[in-house]
């Protein structure tokens, strides 16, 4: 099982319900998303006005139950040897955390473009769940395990596991 967990008060849960239907598509298993909001103020660097991702991840690892929780926010995420992250998660463990705040196209600029916002998040978010499954970066451009430290990989990529990976985490065929 997956929960979606908000962080921050602008998280729309429309956006969480259409990530949950993706992700359960995906991975094959139920996907919720928490009635709770996560308040990460606790994360936050005020040097860098950034949040740091490992804390958070090691606040929802603390959440009792066996669910992999997913944290999904619009605040800026960073670990200290980048200057910024997409996300972030446990390799094989329970928790992964992803933010929108540079999926948007306004962050860059250009006009706001909700359809690809949407496609970005969930890959995001496949990517940062595989490594809870215990997947590391795959070769293959396609697969959502590809790294990608750039919106342009991001982009090129695409929203599901490759064959391979999908094997790797279990995830029946389809
Ligand atoms: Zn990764
Ligand atoms: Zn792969």
């Amino acid at each position: 099982m997956i929960q979606l967990l908000p962080i921050g008060e602008d998280v729309r849960l429309e956006t969480l319900d259409e990530l949950s239907a993706g992700l359960a598509r995906e991975y094959r298993d139920s996907c919720h998303v928490r009635d709770d909001r996560l308040d990460v103020s606790f994360a936050f660097d005020s040097v860098r006005k950034q949040y740091h991702a490992t804390s958070i991840l090691r606040y929802l690892a603390g959440i009792s139950g066996e669910a992999r929780i997913l944290g999904v926010t619009t605040v800026d995420l960073c670990v200290p040897i980048f200057t910024f992250v997409f996300g972030e998660a446990q390799v094989a463990g329970r928790a992964a955390v992803v933010s929108m705040h540079r999926l948007r196209e306004e962050f860059y600029g250009l006009r706001a473009n909700p359809t690809l916002l949407s496609e970005r998040l969930l890959k995001e978010a496949v990517h940062e769940l595989g490594h809870t499954f215990g997947l590391r970066h795959c070769q293959d451009w396609q697969c959502a395990m590809a790294s990608s430290h750039t919106i342009d990989r991001l982009d090129l990529k695409g929203t599901r596991l490759c064959r391979t990976c999908r094997g790797a985490a279990g995830v029946n065929g389809r």
